[in-house]
């Protein structure tokens, strides 16, 4: 891995020219222009870097988008067997279309990711919490709507 991946801690929010952007598909560190965030493709496999839904993250991949990248991560904690949590997925991908590509939004299923939600402390579902370079902004419990969604993460990054 290339060490350039470390570079940007200050400067990553405000400011800066470029951001690290962990590609959905391969976790590949991209760096790219703040102007052309929207449009970039991965320098790896080749595929957009934005596609106005979340990524299903386990604890294999969760470092390079919770930790190493950029962008604030929102996280959507869900189980299959929870009522809730399936009428939040709908509202929670219209948020990525509306939220992307300032902030990307991932999926942890707590089942197949036992490990991430201990770490996290996650005691009901669904739990949204919002993690920047590794750290905890703010959290959420129970299925929200769209407005109330989106509100809450521009309010909570102070945009
Ligand atoms: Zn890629």
């Amino acid at each position: 891995m290339p060490t350039a991946a470390h570079s940007s801690t200050a400067a990553s929010s405000t400011g800066a020219d470029s951001l690290h952007v962990a590609c959905p598909h391969c976790d590949t560190l991209n760096r790219v222009p703040v102007a052309r965030l929207g449009g970039g493709k991965c320098g790896r496999c080749g595929q957009p870097l934005f596609e106005g839904k979340p990524v299903a993250l386990d604890g294999r991949r969760f470092a390079a988008h919770a930790e190493r990248g950029d962008l604030p991560l929102l996280i959507d904690f869900w189980a299959e067997w929870c009522g809730p949590c399936r009428m939040m997925a709908p509202v929670f991908t219209q948020a990525a279309g509306q939220l992307e590509p300032q902030v990307r939004l991932a999926k942890v299923d707590t089942e197949a990711a036992p490990d991430l939600a201990a770490r996290f402390g996650i005691r009901s579902i669904p739990s949204l919490v919002l993690v920047h370079h590794g750290r905890e902004i703010a959290r959420t419990a129970g299925a929200m709507p769209l407005p109330a969604l989106v509100g809450w993460v521009r309010q909570s990054l102070g945009r």
